[in-house]
């Protein structure tokens, strides 16, 4: 019988795990963290998961936060310009998903155990691992593991932090619309976000900056939140009443703060594809999946989700496999993922660039017209129609007909 060691219990290795356990398939996971483990520390992640997420997390029988305090179902975008603002209201269908991995990885890893699924707890050499199972797929993408998987350079444009982020969890802001996300894009600056987002502590909002290194939105990811909380606190709002006015309205000074003492994430992440497999020695080899493969900046919301889909294609190849799973298998199967992944990719590097004019010009067509603005935002579950859309003056043209035309299902076909 196939036997599958997977190292990291992220949504990736979870999900992969889930979903080969449910094919009939064993897998052992290897994590560092214990499922109580999960459950702790500061956060490191804010991810909003799409429908085809959520729709693969229905499918194997762990989704658990179907209601609206947990949901966003409306943008308002906010586009500065070098002319008049752009601003614009957009549905998005079906709502995203966005609960603290905090609850959800601990949910997820306590249901493959309940299922009789092997959780190893410990972080085990990359070759123990192999040789104990038929193939191994790292799916943590902590430093331990990255010299396995060196950077791939054709595929990494920038050996830089495009963004340095400061992103936390806060009580105090209110909204617009309820469940709704605001997004600001500030060109040469970076952006500013706020959403709902399901904590440990119930109901909170997500701030975050996306700081471009060097203007005027970094230094915030550079203190000290703990240390100094009201340096801190009062720096996120001088930052948003310069920069997203319109947002600083909405928070109650006398109740904002973080939801708790070191409730942020801060530091810059370097966008990077890596080689997708590694020799491990005797003859055997390793796949990496999800951020120890890919890491993108967080601005398109597309690391988690991409993930979770590289984790059903990859369960696909495993069980469809006819020989054994060895240097070919891995480099074939490294091969597939990226036909997909390269979308997510291409799309995530190209958004932290100014917009090219025919972008710009979408962002125009999206203010005057409802339908354009609502399949915009929709299409952030499917980045192979979004880069589709995105990539060339002749996909916008493409994307704004299909709109005009009432046919937004045309708009928004990709692979998904
Ligand atoms: C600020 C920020 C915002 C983001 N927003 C989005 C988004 O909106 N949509 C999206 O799709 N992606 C988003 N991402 C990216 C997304 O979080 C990662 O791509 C994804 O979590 C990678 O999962 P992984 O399983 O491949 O690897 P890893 O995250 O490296 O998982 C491996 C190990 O990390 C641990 N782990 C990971 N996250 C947590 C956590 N929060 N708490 C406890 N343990 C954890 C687990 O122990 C696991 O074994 C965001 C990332 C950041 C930093």
């Amino acid at each position: 019988m196939t036997d599958i060691g997977i190292i990291g219990s992220g949504i990736s290795g979870i999900q992969l795990a889930l979903r080969l356990q449910q094919l009939g398939i064993a897998a052992t996971v290897y994590s560092a963290r214990d499922i109580e483990g999960l459950k702790s520390g500061r956060p490191r992640n804010f991810p909003a998961r799409f429908a085809p997420t959520q729709e693969r997390e229905r499918l194997l029988g762990v989704s658990a936060w179907d209601f609206p305090d947990a949901q966003v179902h409306h943008w308002a975008v906010t586009v500065h310009t070098a002319g008049p603002v752009l601003a614009f209201p957009a549905r998005l269908t079906p709502p995203s998903s966005v609960v603290d991995f905090r609850l959800y990885l601990p949910h997820l890893v306590g249901e493959f155990v309940d299922r009789g699924g092997a959780l190893v707890v410990g972080e085990p050499a990359v070759e123990d691992v192999a040789r104990r199972h038929d193939l191994t797929v790292v799916a943590n993408g902590s430093h331990s593991m990255r010299e396995l998987f060196p950077a791939a350079p054709e595929r990494s444009p920038h050996t830089t932090p495009q963004r340095v982020l400061c992103s936390g969890l806060y009580f105090g802001i209110d909204e617009a619309v309820p469940h709704s996300l605001d997004i600001h894009f500030l060109p040469g600056v970076g952006e500013i976000l706020r959403l709902p987002f399901y904590s440990p502590a119930g109901r909170a909002d997500v701030l975050a900056f996306e700081a471009v290194p060097g203007g005027p939105l970094e230094a915030v990811s550079h203190m000290d939140a703990e240390a100094d909380p009201g340096a801190f606190h009062r720096e996120v709002l001088d930052r948003v009443a310069a920069y997203a006015p319109s947002l600083r309205e909405r928070i109650d000074t006398s109740d904002f703060s973080l939801i708790a003492p070191g409730e942020v994430a801060q530091g810059g992440i370097t966008p990077v594809v890596r080689r997708g497999w590694a020799r491990l020695g005797d003859g055997r080899c390793a796949l990496a999946i999800g951020d120890a493969w890919i890491t993108n900046d967080p601005l398109t919301a597309q690391g988690a989700n991409l993930g979770s889909h590289t984790a059903f294609a990859l369960a696909e190849l495993i069980s469809t496999a006819r020989g054994p799973f060895d240097e070919g298998f891995c480099r074939s199967a490294s091969a597939r993922l990226w036909e997909h992944a390269r979308h997510v990719v291409e799309w995530s590097n190209a958004f932290l660039a100014e917009p090219e004019p025919h972008v710009a010009a979408l962002f125009g067509q999206a203010a005057e017209d409802r339908r354009i603005a609502d399949a915009f935002v929709s299409a952030f579950r499917d980045p192979v129609a979004m880069w589709r859309t995105l990539s060339s003056a002749e996909g916008v043209a493409s994307f704004v007909s299909d709109c005009r035309k009432g046919r937004p299902a045309a708009a928004l076909s990709g692979t998904e």
